[in-house]
This record gives C-alpha cells, structure tokens and sequence, in this order.
C-alpha cells in the first residue's frame, strides 16, 4: 500500500471513530505527514464503508508502522511507541474528551462511561484484540460461579516486588505509573499519548477516572487520586467510592487493601478499581442476617455473606448513616485482635488488619457496602502469608488476591497459558513425565502433575485432559479464596466472626 493511502485511511477513521473535526483534518493530516518524514502527497479515494465498520484501528496501524520502520523513521523496538504517539495525535484533546463525557453524562451516566470506553478502545488505549486473546471460563463451585482468566497481556508480579515499591521515594516523572501526569507521556516505555481520563470529585478531593488497558472486565478502570498519596482505607474512603457510585451508578468500585501481601499491586499511590461487571460475590446470597444495637444503625440491613472470605453486607438508602456505619467497623476491625483463631491487628511489624470496601448501587438505588477482613500476618508455618495462597497453591497464582479475586475472579498469569499446554502433554501421553527433566519454570508444577497423572493416567484425549486441568485449577482457586479468610468455615471460625462483630455492635437479627 502507497503511504498516501495509508494516511487517508487514518485520517478517514479518525473522522469516523475519534471526532476529528473537518476543521482539524488538514492541520492533523499534515502533522501526520511530518511524523512520517513525507513532504508530498496526493490525496487518493480510500473505502469509507469499510473503515466505517471497523471496530479497532489495528489494520489502520499496520500499514503506517511498517512505513515507518522501512523508511528509517523509528528503529526496531520502536513499533508500539510510534502506533500510540500516532493515535495520540488523532485523538481529541483531553479537554474535548472531557467535554464530550461531561456533556453525555448529563443525560446518562452510563452513556457517557460507554462512549469513553469506546474510543479508548478505537483510539487503540484499550487493546482489544490482545484483550480478545485472553483465556476465560466460569467454574462451578461450592458457592456459584467462579470467573478464571488466564491474562496474556499482564506481566506477574510477586508479593517482593510489591513490597519493594512501598516507601520507595518519587524521584522520577511521574512519580509512578497512574500518575495524571501520565497523559500524553512516551517516557520509560510508558505508552500513554492516547490515554483520556475524566475528571472526578470524590469526598471533596480531586480525583479522575482512566480505563485499564490490561482490561480484566467490561469497562474496567482505576478512579485515582490526582495527588500521589499513598493507598489508605479509612472510614473516609467509603464516603468516596459511594460519591463515585453517586456519579457512575451503574458500576461497582471497590478499594484495595492498602498493606502488602493482601493488597493490590500499586500501594504507593491511592485509586480504587470498579467497572461494569456483577462479580461472583455480589450475586453470593446473605448467610445470617444481623442488626447493630446502636440506635443510629438499628435500620440498616446487615448480613454476613455466604461467601469463601469474612464478608459483612450493609444496605441503606442513607449515605451519611452507611459512611458512619461502615466507618465505625472499619476502625474496629483495624484494632481488632483474637489470638484464639491467629489475628492479630497489629505488632512490631506494622499494622495486619485491614479491609477491602466494596460499593455498588441496587437496582432501587438503595447503597450497597461490602467489607471483606483482610489479614497480611505471617508465620514460620506461611511466611508468605497467614492468609496469603498457601504454598501449595503458588504454582497458580503466588501474587496476592487483590479485590476482584478476593470477589471470586481470578487473574492467572499469562504463563500458565504455556505452562498447562506442557501438562496436557504428559497426560496425553505426548511425554514421558520424569521430575528431574522439568524444566526450571515447571518445576513448579511437579506435585500437581504427579496428582493429576494419578487421578487421569497418561492416556487422555485432547478434551479429557484439558478438562482434567481445568478442574485442577478451578479446585485450587476454590482453595485460594479459603485460604483468605480471616474467620474460617469451622466452628471455631464462625463464633470468632461473632466475636468481632459484637465488638462493633453488630448482633444476629
Ligand atoms: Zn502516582
């Protein structure tokens, strides 16, 4: 394809998907043209129906990449960074961006999400086709669904990586990834010229809205503090997920624990993390209704939430009295210890006990609050974690569970992907399994490849040994999210649950 052609069609799908006015066309086909080092052209009839169809820009970029790269505009390596800085610059500003949302969101809040999301989907911010790639399945478990997702886009990090970033001093711009200094930014193989956000007020501090690229869910997206402040939960952080969902009510939002091991993989810098998604948790029945004995909370609807992990559910109408409510656990819980069942809430090491709050709206518009015990104690027994995934189950997953996994969604790292294939392999009989001539990475999985041999043999088909895996793993998520709890399913875990609820003046109904 002639360069010329390549660039008509970017310039058309940028009328087309991005809102490039007619106005801007000949000043962002120019600009176009300079990027690419071409000083002349001739402007040739392109297929507008086709790019008319188009549901990501992918086959717009190709061509204009490959240009580059032969003509010596970019080096090899290069490709990502030239495709976002040209997406960048057909994109709108982010100030039009914000008018644009703004303006639909007047009229529905819903509108104006989905509309951010599709451009940053056509505007190549969002990828969709890596997205599209990533394995997904739902396990059935002893408390409904499970969703898995083997993401092949998300590097892994481990629990050290994570507590090597706390403290760790802002030298460098911007300060960390989700920095709003991001926009626009090409620096450190950060890739953000074509990355939009929208700008939020919640509890009273300025905050702002961006989509995930790595995209785990429909619409999924971090809400970020517009200073880089440091993770927190505190009775102040329900008020603000209950503003966002005030302003995005038909998402959930939800705040990491804000300690290493049981926290998300960014604690330097306060965000929550939300979309449009019902997660395995929220469809989890109430297990035991209970009141408060406090006068003010006597009306709000309190249960403990047949789910996997230690979950109270608060529903009310009443924001100020949820945010009280809450507040008054949250701070309970954090001084909260019963030796009797290995919590701790604080030592010579720092603080254990923390919590994830999670907030949604119901369909008649009353609030939901869900806060899960979280618990980052360590032992001689599990130095990874009390409550972290037991080494049993670290050949899976081994990073910690943050809220949506915590919810019953599971991220698996994009090794597995590679790795499983190699187990099939020996229970197809492909391959002679023989422990010492694993390879370094399987190594991992030897316990659990010598389980699966035993209960399916070395003679299965393509189907059987796929679906054997897949038990394994959905088996081990189940196992994972057991191992979070803070009060186990026994006796002895139930009434320690009781325990601390009484504490905070919360009694069954
Ligand atoms: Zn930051």
């Amino acid at each position: 394809m002639i360069i010329d052609v390549a660039v008509e069609n970017l310039i058309q799908y940028a009328k087309s998907h991005l809102l490039l006015d007619d106005l801007d066309e000949m000043y962002v086909r120019n600009s176009v043209l300079d990027l690419l080092k071409v000083d002349s052209y001739t402007q040739y009839e392109i297929d507008e129906d086709a790019i008319d169809e188009m549901t990501c820009p992918d086959e717009i970029i190709a061509p204009l990449v490959s240009y580059a790269l032969s003509n010596g505009v970019i080096k090899e390596g290069e490709e990502d960074y030239f495709a976002t800085k040209l997406m960048g610059l057909v994109s709108l500003k982010p100030s039009e961006v914000v008018d644009m949302f703004d303006d639909l969101h007047d009229h529905s809040p819903a509108k104006a999400f989905e509309w951010l999301h599709d451009y940053s989907i056509k505007n190549d911010y969002i990828k969709l086709t890596a997205i599209s790639k990533n394995k997904h399945w739902e396990a059935k478990s002893t408390k409904g669904k499970l969703e898995i997702t083997i993401n092949l886009s998300k590097p892994e990090k481990s629990n050290k990586d994570t507590a090597k970033l706390v403290g760790q001093k802002a030298s460098t711009y911007p300060a960390c990834a989700i920095c709003k200094e991001n926009v626009g930014f090409a620096g450190h193989g950060t890739l953000r010229q074509n990355l939009r956000y929208i700008p939020l007020t919640l509890g009273g501090e300025e905050w702002f809205w961006q989509f995930s690229p790595y995209a785990y869910f429909n619409q999924h997206g971090i809400a970020i503090n517009a200073e880089h402040t440091p993770m927190k939960v505190i009775p102040a952080t329900v008020r603000k997920l209950l503003d966002f969902v005030d302003y995005a009510p038909q998402y959930f939002i939800g705040c990491n624990a804000a300690l290493p091991i049981v926290g998300g993989s960014i604690l330097t810098h306060d965000h929550f993390q939300g979309g449009l998604k019902t997660l395995p948790m929220h469809k989890a029945p109430s297990l035991a209704r209970y009141k408060s004995t406090d006068e003010e909370f006597k009306y709000v609807d309190t249960a403990i939430v047949d789910w996997y992990n230690s979950v109270i559910r608060l529903v009310s109408s009443n924001k100020e009295l949820l945010v009280a409510y809450a507040g008054k656990i949250i701070d309970g819980w954090k001084e909260y210890s019963d030796e009797s069942v290995e919590i701790i809430a604080k030592d010579e090491n720092g603080q254990h006990n923390t919590l994830t709050p999670i907030a949604r709206k119901a369909p008649d518009g009353r609030y939901i609050v869900e806060l899960i015990l979280r618990n980052n104690l360590t032992s001689e027994k599990y130095p990874d974690g009390v409550y972290h995934v037991h080494p049993e189950y670290q050949n899976i997953k081994s990073e910690s569970i943050g809220l949506i996994e915590a919810m019953g969604m599971f991220i698996l790292p994009g090794r597995l992907d590679r790795q499983l294939k190699e187990v099939e392999s020996y229970l197809k009989g492909e391959k002679d399994f023989k422990e010492k001539e694993l390879a370094p990475d399987m190594k991992i999985h030897a316990k659990m490849i010598k389980k699966l041999i035993k209960e399916h043999g070395t003679a299965c088909s393509d189907v059987e040994a796929a679906l054997a895996i897949k038990e394994e793993i959905n088996d081990v998520c189940e196992h994972i999210l057991d191992n979070t709890a803070v009060f186990k399913k026994d006796a002895q875990g139930v009434e320690a649950f009781d325990r601390f609820l009484a504490s905070v003046g919360i009694v069954k109904a």
